[in-house]
């Protein structure tokens, strides 16, 4: 077992290291404030060829594996996760046009937005259809060589600094069947479609959730994704890869608290000692660092695991689900650690926490990895 990174690997993870600490540190607090702009940041992410990391050259992107996916991942969130959450949300458009889309479809979507020229979103969640996506209302209606789309999105990440969009939606093609398909459109270019703001939410202030709604907007019929195949498959395979951007974006924020916990535990004093020499302080850092090492391991391990090719599913639940489940931990003890100096707004320990929060219920909750992953274990796969 080899738990090296390839040569290839640490040099993409330094390149994004020293880009995070030149942008990020200065910033910080900075990129919590609802008003401030993060598409700078993006677009120079964009620049470095990390909005399209795993993506193959041809299409835009940077051609590199899946470990260095989460690698970039671990390291923006360490400093930002509400950038690391942008990198995610565009990261899911991207993988679902890469597992569905035909190559023209590729061409025309995803090269704009793996090349960093570009932002995508997600459009799946609804009122209805939270956890269970066969609630899904929005329509697609066949009329000649176009689809008429209507409905309304919910929590659509990157939203309002989107071009283009993944949406799902429920067939009517003439028959008596239903089914939920994915279509792919330039949100810009098509007539019927209203964003609304959604930015009175806990955290991921930076980048902004909107609602989208659909009012007989006007597709054609090559806007819809896997011409040939069921849509609820797409779907699945996308949200396995984007769990690893998930887990990475824990791990990440989980790091930070990690690092802030053990410089703020060396220099406070109390009792004429530094709090990092009571036993109490010290098994929280412990604990905090053997979670966050074990919750790595199984982020990279499930990204390993999709770049050999191999069954990744419910180790990328399982993953997203612990390392989420340990940033969250970390982060309420982070807090702990810093005692009433940290239990005020926009100090960089509260803001980690509502960072990790929203990992534990974005691309399927915690309770639902454990549903995906009991279904495996029962299965036996
Ligand atoms: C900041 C933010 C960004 C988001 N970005 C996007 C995006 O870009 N695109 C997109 O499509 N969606 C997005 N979402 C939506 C997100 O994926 C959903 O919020 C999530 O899937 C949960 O759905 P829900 O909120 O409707 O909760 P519900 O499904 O109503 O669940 C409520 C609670 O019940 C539990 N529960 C539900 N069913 C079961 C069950 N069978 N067994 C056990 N427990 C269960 C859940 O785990 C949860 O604790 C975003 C959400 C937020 C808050």
């Amino acid at each position: 077992m080899d738990f090296e990174l390839t040569a290839e690997q640490k040099s993409f993870k330094s390149t994004v290291k020293s880009f995070t600490e030149k942008e990020f540190k200065p910033n910080e607090q900075i990129l919590d404030r609802p008003e401030d702009e993060s598409e700078e940041i993006i677009r120079r992410l964009g620049a470095l060829k990390m909005m399209g990391i795993a993506v193959p050259v041809v299409y835009g992107g940077a051609g590199l594996d899946s470990v260095s996916y989460a690698l970039a991942l671990i390291e923006v969130s360490r400093w930002c996760g509400h950038i690391g959450a942008v990198m995610a949300a565009h990261s899911l458009y991207c993988f679902t046009l890469m597992a569905s889309g035909s190559h023209e479809q590729k061409v025309e979507y995803l090269l704009p937005c793996a090349s960093g020229e570009a932002v995508g979103c997600y459009a799946l969640s609804e009122a209805s259809a939270g956890s269970d996506i066969s609630g899904i209302r929005t329509t697609a209606v066949r009329q000649g060589h176009e689809w008429v789309i209507d409905g309304k999105k919910e929590y659509v990440t990157n939203g309002g600094i989107s071009s283009y969009c993944v949406v799902a939606a429920v067939i009517h093609d003439g028959g008596d069947g239903k089914e939920i398909r994915l279509f792919v459109l330039d949100l810009r270019a098509t007539p019927g479609i209203r964003l609304e703001s959604m930015n009175d939410q806990v955290d991921t202030h930076a980048f902004g959730t909107s609602g989208l709604v659909f009012e007989k907007a006007k597709v054609s019929e090559r806007a819809l994704l896997g011409q040939n195949d069921n849509g609820s498959g797409w779907i699945r395979s996308s949200l396995d890869m984007v769990r690893i951007g998930i887990a990475s974006q824990s791990v990440g924020i989980g790091r930070a608290v990690l690092e802030e916990s053990i410089k703020h535990a060396k220099t406070r004093e109390q009792f004429g000692k530094p709090i990092g020499s009571f036993q109490a302080i010290q098994w929280k850092l412990a604990d905090m660092a053997t979670e966050l090492d074990a919750a790595e391991l199984m982020t990279l391990k499930a990204a390993w695991l999709k770049d050999n090719q191999k069954p990744f599913h419910k180790e990328a639940a399982m993953a997203k689900s612990y390392a989420s489940d340990v940033a969250m931990r970390a982060s309420i003890e982070g807090i702990q650690v810093f005692g009433g100096y940290d239990y005020r707004m926009k100090h960089a320990m509260e803001r980690r926490m509502r960072d990790a929060k929203i990992c534990q219920i974005y691309a399927g909750t915690n309770e639902i990895m454990r549903l995906l992953i009991a279904e495996n274990l029962v299965k036996g796969t």
